[in-house]
């Protein structure tokens, strides 16, 4: 298998959360809404990884509701809400975004436009980190909502949740964070907004599971976006997966142990990496300097090269991802690069990776002679 280094698209599952899983699927198998025996040990084994979860963002275990994954959390955080203000009478309108957020926030504003909101895309600096005066001038008396996602998931740019926060207080707007890609990675202190998206499979959990927070002290509660049998708080209806949501649960109590040493490794992979790429004399840009990036993850320029060659090329000994979005069949530049204000070409010259908790020195070093095989210098 080539080496992975993907770990933006998704994580490999942690051992112990494969391990917590396993007795799930078959041997104590149990609906958690079941009233025998196999659905009460379900429903603590649900209620124990809840708890597990809400240790790692230091909240309480009922301002947790799972759902399918981030993209669902953020629809209902953002469609939720938006319906909520419809339903309360409340007038504000408008929904302040990044301009860099995952489809998952920037399609599930653009849909409330048809119900009258108007969605205000905020300006990214060359580092792919929000402008904080811009921010300042797009948030105010009408702005219901500010969704700004806590890292980006294709240039590793931390954003500044406590300027986004401050802002937002001060207008009296809700906050919403996409911390999707920061869980595991940074601390995430959800105490601080109002609702945020969690996603299990780039936290070494499994795929298909994710949470939304939703604070008890948040000025309007989401409402539900799908109606059924009123699980989840009525929130998010459907049967909770159980072997899903202990593998979540797992993972979040590793990575609690793990947080620095996982933030450390990462970080002296990359560097090892770059080290390796310079000494090859390897032609590369980093699009994003270091002390504005999550640890392990490099969004990488190699001029005069095509990042769909190069992965192409590099396919059977390292699964590293594009800056660009590859959609029906068309090459289209990533809106993330170009909202950082790269040209179509230099987007189309990026590639992305992630240096996780299970890549080894050896990967690093080989990925880069991969690399600097591949690349013209
Ligand atoms: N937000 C961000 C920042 C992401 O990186 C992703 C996954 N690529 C999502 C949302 C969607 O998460 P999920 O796959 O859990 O629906």
């Amino acid at each position: 298998m080539p080496i992975y280094l993907d770990g933006h698209s998704t994580t490999p599952l942690a051992p112990e959360a494969m391990e917590a899983m396993a007795p799930w699927w078959h041997a104590q198998v149990g609906n958690p809404h079941s009233p025998h025996l196999n659905g009460m040990l379900a429903s603590q084994a649900v209620e124990n990884a809840r708890s597990e979860l809400a240790s790692l963002i230091g909240s309480d275990p009922q301002e947790l509701v799972f759902t399918s994954g981030a993209t669902e959390a953020n629809n209902i955080a953002i469609r939720g809400v938006a319906l909520a203000a419809l339903e309360g009478g409340i007038g504000r309108r408008d929904i302040v975004v990044s301009a860099i957020e995952h489809k998952s926030v920037l399609s599930s504003a653009s849909s409330l436009r048809s119900a009258g909101f108007r969605v205000i895309e905020a300006p990214v600096d060359v580092n792919g980190v929000v402008d904080v005066p811009a921010l300042e001038r797009l948030v105010g008396a009408e702005t219901l909502l500010v969704s700004v996602m806590a890292v980006n998931n294709e240039v590793g740019s931390i954003q500044p949740l406590g300027d986004v926060v401050r802002i937002a207080r001060a207008a009296g707007a809700l906050v919403h964070v996409d911390a999707a890609q920061g869980l595991g990675k940074l601390p995430v202190p959800c105490a601080d907004f109002d609702f945020v998206s969690l996603s299990s499979h780039k936290l070494y959990g499994p795929m298909g599971i994710g949470a939304l927070f939703i604070s008890s002290a948040a000025q309007l509660r989401p409402l539900p976006v799908l109606f059924g049998g009123g699980q989840e708080g009525g929130i998010r209806p459907g049967t909770v997966p159980t072997p899903l949501v202990v593998g979540f649960g797992a993972a979040a109590k590793v990575s609690r142990k793990q947080l620095a040493a996982d933030a450390a490794h990462a970080d002296a992979l990359s560097a090892l990496f770059l080290k390796e790429l310079r000494s090859r004399q390897v032609l590369f840009l980093e699009n994003v300097p270091g002390p504005q990036r999550v640890p392990g993850s490099l969004s990488l320029r190699f001029p005069g090269n095509d990042a769909m060659s190069i992965i192409a090329r590099a396919g059977d000994r390292i699964a590293i991802s594009e800056g660009s979005a590859c959609t029906s069949g068309q090459i289209t530049a990533s809106h993330v690069l170009l909202a950082m204000g790269f040209t179509h070409q230099q987007a189309a010259e990026t590639v992305r990776l992630y240096f996780s908790r299970y890549n080894t020195d050896a990967d690093a070093i080989d990925a880069a002679g991969v690399l600097s095989e591949i690349v013209s210098r």
